[in-house]
């Protein structure tokens, strides 16, 4: 196999992982080989190895018989964020190592001896910062103020307690198993940072990805240019070389240029592979998520369940929802309330029980109560997104959110 070859699965093998770890939890991998490897890595691997253990002892494994597993069991969660930080560095080490004696030449000035420690100083801090950022932890003191900022909108989202916090859940929030907290417009668990990405540090999160773009960007240029002298210097560039089978100058290829690269320097080629690849699968999540929360003005959480929703309209399921109408009331809607008035929710829930669920529809279509008006939804055209409240201003959230409303004032 040539070596060309194995670089090529090499790269493929990385950049796969690199996407599974990304895109394994999204919906659009739901019930897919993807999601399912996702699985694995992040849980499955461990669940296997517990369960061979109790085949192979006879007894459950228990993290205090050994103050290894004790450890690796402790930090789990990591594994991930490790991995972050040992291909980060590992490739930086791999770059100096190779680089460092052959900087400045023809094509890279003395400034990159400036710009590099402010390029690796980047990617850290904004992991760090991504890694250690607040995402939105709702708690007993400002949980009265997210409710109040983050509105039901009775499709997705309805009054709702948390099970392992005790207290309500304002709509867009998540509980999070991993970090034990319920969080303000969850979007997601990421593995990289082993952090929530939600309604306060979602920034933060972009920032990371950017930064992680800016190196691989950079890190190409400095490559392509180190081995590009590397060319002049053995004259590859001239365009001839001597064909040691022919025994003659001939004219170099695109294809022969890069295999002899490729024997030259094959650090610094594998590395431009490696981030070429990376800078592909991260662009790719950068635009979807982007796309996802600026344009769409969902998060990660949203789309599986406006996905889940649209399943069952399509089944023909249908739901009553009610939207607060009380500040623009008309008269004929008073009129509708003064009717209905004589509904105690005790009177509401016994007809619930009593009558089939095509009466009750009929029974809710257009009433109005407490200042909500109850309508059934039968299509997902039916459907509006609250939440979307236009590029500018989704934006607007993501870089500025509001941090006053964590602090329990609103
Ligand atoms: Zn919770
Ligand atoms: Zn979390």
């Amino acid at each position: 196999m040539s070596v060309l070859l194995i670089f090529v699965i090499y790269i493929l093998i990385i950049s796969g992982f690199i996407f599974i770890m990304l895109f394994g939890p999204n919906e659009m991998f739901r019930g897919t080989i993807i999601e399912k490897i996702h699985w694995f890595i992040t849980e499955g691997a461990l669940e296997y190895i517990l369960k061979l253990y109790r085949i192979i002892f006879r007894k459950d494994f228990s993290v205090n018989d050994n103050i290894i597993f004790k450890i690796l069991y402790k930090f789990r969660h990591r594994y991930v964020q490790t991995f972050y930080l040992s291909i980060s560095t590992g490739g930086i080490i791999l770059f100096f190592y190779t680089a460092l004696d052959r900087l400045p030449n023809q094509y890279l000035g003395p400034i990159h001896f400036l710009i590099m420690p402010v390029v690796i100083a980047f990617i850290y801090v904004s992991f760090y910062v991504a890694c250690v950022s607040d995402p939105g932890i709702i708690t007993k003191e400002n949980v009265d103020a997210l409710c109040e900022h983050f509105k039901y909108d009775h499709i997705l989202y309805s009054e709702r307690t948390c099970e392992t916090c005790k207290f309500k859940k304002p709509a867009r929030s998540k509980h999070c198993s991993t970090c034990g907290h319920c969080i303000a417009k969850s979007d997601h668990h990421c593995v990289w940072i082993n952090n929530c990405v939600g309604y306060l540090n979602f920034r933060y999160f972009l920032l990371f990805l950017i930064s992680n773009i800016v190196i691989s960007l950079y890190g190409c240029y400095l490559s392509i240019y180190l081995m590009r002298a590397k060319g002049d210097s053995i004259g590859l560039n001239s365009g001839y070389a001597f064909n040691r089978y022919t025994r003659r100058y001939e004219k170099i290829g695109f294809k022969e240029y890069i295999l002899i690269m490729f024997s030259e320097d094959p650090i610094l080629c594998a590395l431009v592979l490696f981030l070429g690849a990376s800078i592909l699968v991260v662009l790719g999540f950068i635009g979807y998520q982007s796309y996802l929360t600026i344009i769409s003005g969902m998060t990660t959480n949203e789309l599986a369940k406006w996905g889940r929703l649209e399943d069952r309209l399509n089944k023909g399921e249908t739901f009553v929802t009610k939207t607060y109408v009380g500040d623009q009331e008309t008269e004929e809607n008073k009129e509708n309330e003064k009717i209905n008035k004589n509904d105690t929710n005790d009177n509401i829930k016994q007809r619930k029980e009593k009558e089939s669920k095509s009466e009750m529809e009929e029974f809710y279509e257009g009433m109005i109560k407490n200042g909500y008006r109850y309508s059934t939804i039968r299509s997902f055209d039916d459907v509006t997104n609250i939440y979307n409240q236009g590029i500018l201003s989704n934006l607007k959230e993501v870089v500025f959110p509001n941090e006053k409303i964590f602090e329990g004032k609103n």
